[in-house]
């Protein structure tokens, strides 16, 4: 394990000025890469779990390297797929570069579950003392960049032709707890199905396919970062997906699924109908609207 010599870090933040480029070295990579950054599009994609790195100042957070390839640090395969839809869609996609064990980009900064000291059985140690000036350290390198990225693009794009739709894509591990989850592909939504339900009827014409509504995880309780400050917040249509690791952990699957998820999301994102802001107007658990 490399040594985290977090001290020195925390130091230069009471300092006080450039704080975030002094705690990086010239190797650590940008906070997010984005594809299609030129295109003009109605639809705009995002990974905030693509990436696995951690700035080079925090080592690896005291976690062994072999559990940097699990689920605990990135969304495995989300980040190849999300390329191949950004390919597909020939639309914008930024993909955060840094882990979820150092910051998550889909909480907001301070709130549970955004630096954690464990994560599935995992512990953290270099999450354990982390006080408020590393936290907002650590949001500024990594959290705030990925997010202003996607707000420059959809400002840019929604400036060209009004309101753009986002398409959040995720991975999930197939056994959690014991429990073999039976789902091929999660839809996630939260009071306002405009692509999630056209789009699990779609998935659903596949009798093959196990596809979860609101499953694994359910966007009610809470919706995560993107959902919140992106669709739900200004109304603007949206949807999260959530597609189980071990099909898309082969760049062949990750193709493969990025077909399938293009063919059933295309008639859906085409509608121009879709286009315009809709408050949710039933939430926390009530009935989905129709
Ligand atoms: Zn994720």
């Amino acid at each position: 394990m490399r040594p985290a010599p977090r001290a020195w870090v925390t130091g230069e933040v009471r300092a006080g000025y450039n704080e975030e480029v002094r705690a990086l070295s010239p190797d650590d990579p940008p906070a997010f890469t984005a594809l299609n950054a030129d295109r003009e599009s109605r639809v705009i994609l995002t990974c905030d779990h693509a990436g696995r790195a951690v700035p080079r100042a925090w080592g690896d957070l005291g976690v062994a390297a072999a559990e940097f390839d699990r689920h605990i640090a990135w969304d495995i395969g989300a980040g190849d797929m999300t390329r191949h839809l950004a390919r597909l869609f020939d639309a914008p996609a930024v993909l955060a570069t840094y882990s979820r064990l150092f910051i998550d980009p889909n909480r907001p900064p301070g709130s549970e579950g955004s630096i954690v000291t464990t994560s599935d059985g995992t512990p953290v140690p270099g999450n354990v003392a982390v006080d408020e000036d590393e936290r907002l350290l650590r949001a500024r390198i990594s959290f705030w960049p990925y997010h202003r990225a996607i707000e420059r693009l959809i400002a840019k794009n929604e400036a060209q032709h009004g309101i753009v739709a986002l398409v959040s894509v995720h991975s999930f591990t197939p056994r959690m707890r014991g429990f073999d989850r039976p789902w091929h592909v999660g839809v996630l939504w939260d009071g306002d199905d405009r692509i999630a339900g056209p789009l699990i009827a779609a998935l659903g014409q596949d009798a093959g396919l196990v596809v979860g509504d609101n499953e694994p995880y359910t966007a009610t309780s809470p919706a995560g970062y993107a959902l919140e400050a992106y669709g739900l917040g200004p109304g603007r249509p949206h949807v999260m997906l959530e597609i189980r690791q071990d099909l898309i952990a082969t760049d062949a699957g990750a193709a493969e699924w990025a077909g399938r998820l293009h063919r059933a999301l295309g008639p859906i994102l085409a509608n121009p109908a879709l286009y315009r802001l809709r408050r949710p107007l039933v939430r926390d658990g009530a009935p989905p609207l129709s």
